[in-house]
């Protein structure tokens, strides 16, 4: 097994030497420089693309985040990806309202098309033109997918190199348009995945994830006064606080009120963490949980659907 030195190549057992589409330096240099060690790769296709994914071991710098003193509240949502406490907005990526349009579509389409399915509840051949659209909505799948993982991602490696520490909600529970199922799906995946690659670089950067409870009302508190509101529909998207006037959009107002967590822990009781990296201690007042303990590894990949084979160098 061997990545090639024009970056541009790799070699594996049994398959040769493959051209990768995206650039293998980074790996590369940690090979060459002699901290880092492949243990085996994983080959793949998804959405009718190739994937190769390799398992190593690396040696890595100590790294502190830019500002280790600094807290930041983020609150993930649909219309944008996610607001900072700090008023900074991450847009969602780009042409994602026509990727999941275009998802529609295809679904309808496939519907109505002869699948393998008969009206009747028996079995039938499925057409040329049902498993089209099937393949079409497997590829459109796919890219709304990686749009989203890769976000995601610059969100993360963001965050976890510049915040000391970093306070996020359980559930996403605010923001989300109703009636909207596939935007909540993807919300929620979202939120997920976001605890979890933050879990493992704050791990990486010697940051600290906080996870609010998840009853903890963030967006129907008032970052102001804290008073909190009985009702807050999802329509409305600015936060108006009938105590203090304070008038926020909704999310900048959740995402003050998770960072306004931490500073709290930290006035009142002085700090304590624990090896989960969460606030510990009986008598934090409701709204600060310590983390769950990640039953996977540091940076492995997700569960895949679908076949893959991993390929290994015969010792
Ligand atoms: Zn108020």
């Amino acid at each position: 097994m061997r990545v090639e030195a024009d970056r541009r190549h790799i070699t594996l057992p049994r398959l040769g030497m493959i051209r990768t589409c995206e650039s293998t330096r980074k790996l590369a240099r940690h090979l060459e420089r002699g901290t880092g060690r492949i243990l085996s790769a994983t080959v793949r296709c998804e959405g009718g693309r190739w994937f190769v994914a390799f398992t190593c071991e690396i040696d890595r710098i100590e790294r502190t985040p830019t500002r280790p003193d600094a807290v930041v509240g983020v609150d993930l949502g649909v219309g944008n990806l996610a607001v900072l406490s700090t008023g900074r907005v991450i847009d969602n990526p780009t042409h994602h309202r026509t990727a999941l349009r275009r998802l529609r579509r295809l679904n309808k389409q496939l519907a109505r098309r002869t699948g393998p399915r008969a009206p009747d509840g028996g079995r039938q051949e499925s057409s040329r033109r049902w498993r089209q659209t099937k393949v079409a909505l497997g590829r459109a799948h796919a890219r709304v997918a990686n749009r989203r993982r890769d976000g995601l991602h610059k969100l993360t490696t963001r965050l976890a190199g510049t915040y000391g520490t970093i306070v996020v909600e359980n559930l996403n529970v605010s923001g989300m348009p109703a009636n909207r199922r596939l935007a909540r799906t993807v919300a929620d995946t979202g939120m997920g995945e976001v605890r979890r690659q933050l879990t493992y670089k704050t791990g990486w950067s010697g940051g600290r994830l906080v996870v609010a409870d998840r009853w903890y009302p963030s967006s129907k508190t008032c970052s102001g006064c804290g008073v909190v509101k009985a009702k807050l529909p999802l329509s409305e998207r600015t936060y108006e606080c009938t105590g203090c006037g304070l008038v926020l959009d909704r999310d900048l107002n959740a995402a003050r009120n998770l960072a306004a967590l931490v500073a709290d822990v930290a006035q009142s009781r002085g700090e304590t963490i624990n090896a989960r990296r969460g606030a510990v201690g009986p008598g934090i007042r409701a709204g600060h949980a310590p983390m769950k303990r990640e039953p996977r590894q540091r940076g492995t990949p997700p569960r895949q659907r679908g076949g893959s084979l991993t390929l290994t160098d015969k010792h």
